[in-house]
Formats: C-alpha cells, sequence, structure tokens
C-alpha cells in the first residue's frame, strides 16, 4: 500500500509498505476513504515531537472502512464506515475511567506519533471498540474528517477549558484550522463578542464568515490594545491561544480580563513567561489540556444537524499519490490560502 512516512528532520516520503494486519485480540483494520493533514504532523516533520522516530507513518485523523477486527472487538464489524479519534483509548485504565483518554496508559495520542497513521491506504486501529465511532447513515464523510481531531481540539481545549459562556468576550488568537474550530464551536454558548486575532488578512476575512464579531491584524504588536478599546478597556472573559508560541501566549497575558481564563490549545515548543507579577491578583485562571475527544458525539450530533458546518474549514482536495503536494500547499497556507486539505486514497 502507498503511505506517507517521516524521514528524519526535514525528510519525507510516499513509500510502498505492507497493509496492516491485526495484532492484539482488540484491534481493528481500516482502509482509509479520506484523512488529512494537522499542523502537528508540520511540527513532527521538522523534528519537534520526539516520540516519533524515522520510518513512520504519519497521520491521527480520517474515516474509512473496516477492513478487519481481531477476535476481541464486538462494536465493529467489516464493512462499518467508521470515523477515526485522534486519541486511542482502552476504555479501561485510570485515566480512561475518568474521561482522560488523552492519557490511556496504553493509548492516548499514539497514531502517526508512536505507531504508524493515516495517511496511508489501510491503519491498524488499537483498541477499536473505544477508538472508532460508527459514522450514520448519510452522513457526509468528507465533514466528519473534521470530527477526528481539530474540532474536539477547538472545544474541548478552548471552549470547555475557556468556560466560554452567554453574553461573554471571547478573544481566539490564531485564525487557523484549530482557532477556526474553536470559533465555530464557541458558538453553541452565545458569547457576545468573539474577536479573532492573526497576522493574516485572509485568515481573518475567513473567521468573519465563521461568525467573529470583531477581528484584529496583530502585525503592528497592538493587538492587545485593539481588544481593550473594543471591550470597554476590560478585555476578554476567555482568551483562547491556538497558536503555540512565546508571544501569542504573552498576548492572551495581556488581553484577558480581571477573573478571566486563559485556555491554552497551542503546542508549545519552547518555555514562555508568565507575569505573575501582573497577574496574581486579577483572578486570572490558566487551563491546559490534550483533546480527549470525550465530545465527540456530541460534536458528530451537532454536524448531523447542521448546527454547524465544519466542511467550511476544507480548502482543497489531494488524492494520496500527491500528498506531498498537499504538504506544500498546507504548509504554506498564508500565500496558498489553506485551511484544511483532504486526502483521498
Ligand atoms: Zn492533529
Ligand atoms: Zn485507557
Amino acid at each position: 500500500m502507498k503511505a506517507f512516512v517521516y524521514k528524519g528532520p526535514g525528510k519525507k516520503a510516499l513509500e510502498d509498505r505492507p497493509v496492516p494486519d491485526v495484532k492484539a485480540p482488540t484491534d481493528a483494520t481500516v482502509k482509509i476513504i479520506k484523512t488529512t493533514i494537522c499542523g502537528t504532523d508540520l511540527h513532527i516533520l521538522k523534528g519537534d515531537v520526539p516520540t516519533c522516530t524515522p520510518g513512520r507513518i504519519l497521520g491521527h485523523e480520517g474515516v474509512g472502512i473496516v477492513e478487519k477486527t481481531g477476535p476481541g472487538v464486538t462494536a465493529f464489524h467489516q464493512g462499518d464506515h467508521v470515523l477515526i479519534s485522534c486519541i486511542s483509548a482502552c476504555g479501561k485504565c485510570e485515566y480512561c475511567r475518568r474521561g482522560m483518554y488523552s492519557h490511556c496508559t496504553t493509548g492516548g495520542w499514539i497514531l502517526g506519533n508512536t505507531i504508524d497513521g493515516t495517511q496511508a491506504e489501510y491503519v491498524r486501529i488499537p483498541h477499536a471498540d473505544t477508538s472508532l465511532y460508527p459514522i450514520p447513515p448519510g452522513a457526509d464523510e468528507e465533514a466528519l474528517v473534521m470530527l477526528s481531531d481539530i474540532l474536539p481540539t477547538g472545544f474541548e481545549c478552548g471552549v470547555l477549558n475557556g468556560r466560554v459562556e452567554p453574553g461573554a468576550t471571547v478573544a481566539i488568537v490564531g485564525a487557523g484550522p484549530i482557532g477556526l474550530a474553536a470559533l465555530l464551536t464557541a458558538q453553541f454558548y452565545s458569547p457576545a463578542e468573539i474577536i479573532m486575532i492573526d497576522l493574516d488578512d485572509n485568515r481573518l476575512e475567513v473567521a468573519r464568515r465563521f461568525g467573529a464579531t470583531q477581528t484584529v491584524n496583530s502585525k503592528d504588536g497592538k493587538a492587545a490594545e485593539k481588544v481593550k478599546a473594543l471591550t470597554a478597556g476590560r478585555g476578554a472573559d476567555t482568551a483562547i491561544e491556538a497558536v503555540g508560541l512565546p508571544a501569542t501566549f504573552l498576548l492572551c497575558e495581556d488581553l484577558v480580563a480581571p477573573g478571566g481564563i486563559i485556555a491554552n490549545v497551542g503546542v508549545h515548543g519552547t518555555k514562555v513567561d508568565l507575569h505573575l507579577e501582573r497577574l496574581w491578583s486579577e483572578n486570572i485562571a490558566i487551563t491546559t489540556r490534550l483533546v480527549d475527544t470525550v465530545t465527540t458525539p456530541m460534536l458528530l450530533k451537532t454536524v448531523q444537524s447542521k448546527k454547524i458546518d465544519p466542511k467550511l474549514l476544507i480548502t482543497h482536495r489531494f488524492k494520496l499519490d500527491k500528498i506531498l503536494d498537499a504538504y506544500e500547499t498546507f504548509g504554506h497556507g498564508a500565500s496558498t490560502g489553506a485551511l484544511k486539505v483532504i486526502i483521498e486514497t
């Protein structure tokens, strides 16, 4: 089968690999129909993710058809259409029993990280019963690819951790796919204002279409002042950090209102400055989290009922044998306008 393989920092290739088979009784193999590329895959290619070693097939998102199940799999059968979660969960360990699937002792984020992932014609899914979701008949499978990772990530790490409330002011720093996923799902709670902040005017324009009430270009370094001006000097009740850089986290520290929450979503590669000398008296909470994907079934219902349309995030489509082009397009979003790219097998 064709598979996209990480070959070490800065190196990647489309290779021929053997079709995976079930190993444990609770495994299933899935024939991939559609997958996508995540910002995290770009981090891996740069060499930022040491747990992912050269030779690994990347990808932790996708939809497909169950090809084969181990004898311990009871919820899925050959031919079932399934949504693959970016998080694998045994459902039995201490963390799983607390709903913290991201820290499953034999799962978590392993797909396309410590085991081979979904950017291939087939993938092996451990703990299949509790790591796959059935796709309802008639569902738009392309839209559901957005449910493997980015929608639950934006929602759980940004909106839920940020405790977005009716009438609140939300600032989202970073209008990439994750920031836009937070923007879409924040609207479940009817905040009064959602202020989107980015360096790229095109992405801010997209954010307006997705429901942002205000947009701020942070190029001039004055984004915090602008947010304060838009909020009668108060700042944002919820500041969602969806970039993962010291400067963008600092911006959240600068624009959060007293009593507010900084909800970090970004993947940080270096330390950031925490200005406790300013924040200690402001009743600020800071939250961090890996996505658990516990909200995936709920989000699936909201997509089915057209409360949200994650398909809006899809800008480009490629065949699997053109995945190197897909990486080029996705990796240069500022010039290509790419948000999420769909890879079809
Ligand atoms: Zn991801
Ligand atoms: Zn577990």
